[in-house]
């Protein structure tokens, strides 16, 4: 990506949400258009550069990963610190991983105000919909994003729907902000 080459300013995107609800096969398939059904292991970088096309213009992103660190929150917490934007996953298979969004949200607020930092909630695997069981309604993502007054949409790591256009809505809020 020759945009991390230039010293064009990086806005900085942070991955947050449960182990397994898919935030290195988000970045995986936003990034290199892949998927890995069985990724154990992290992309093995802290981030990826990403540039997009917001409103006509070339917008920068670096998005990092929380891989691997969820339970050692004073290391996510120091990412939350410096982001411009957090996309916030659960898994909608998982139901639990949706209710520990609430505390994602209290964790970032501790360091930032909500305020003034774009977050996108975002419900991965919905491509698993059909075939499981017991998911989490939209309707749920929805209310819950509303409550937190966040952006919200349903993605697929393994398809490819919604990923660009998730980090797209939130790379227009960010760049507002900024
Ligand atoms: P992370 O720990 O949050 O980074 O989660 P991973 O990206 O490692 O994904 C955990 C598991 O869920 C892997 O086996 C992925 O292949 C799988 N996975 C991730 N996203 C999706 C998705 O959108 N659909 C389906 N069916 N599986 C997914």
């Amino acid at each position: 990506d020759l945009g991390y080459m230039t010293s064009e300013k990086a806005y900085r995107i942070v991955l947050a949400g449960d182990a397994a609800v898919g935030k290195s096969s988000f970045l995986l398939r936003l990034c290199k258009n892949e998927f890995k059904l069985n990724s154990s292991a992290t992309l093995g970088v802290d981030f990826q550069m990403k540039t997009l096309i917001v409103d006509g213009e070339p917008v920068l992103l670096q998005l990092w990963d929380t891989a691997g660190q969820e339970r050692f929150r004073s290391i996510a917490k120091s990412y939350f610190r410096r982001a411009d934007g957090v996309l916030l996953l659960y898994d909608v298979t998982c139901e639990k991983s949706f209710l520990n969004v609430r505390d994602w949200v209290d964790m970032i607020e501790q360091d930032v105000s909500r305020e003034d930092i774009p977050i996108m909630l975002v419900g991965n695997k919905c491509d698993l919909r059909p075939e499981a069981g017991n998911c989490v309604p939209t309707s749920y993502g929805e209310k819950l994003a509303m409550t937190y007054n966040t952006l919200f949409c349903e993605t697929s790591a393994k398809d490819g729907s919604n990923i660009l256009e998730a980090v797209l809505h939130l790379a227009r809020q960010v760049t507002k902000y900024a």
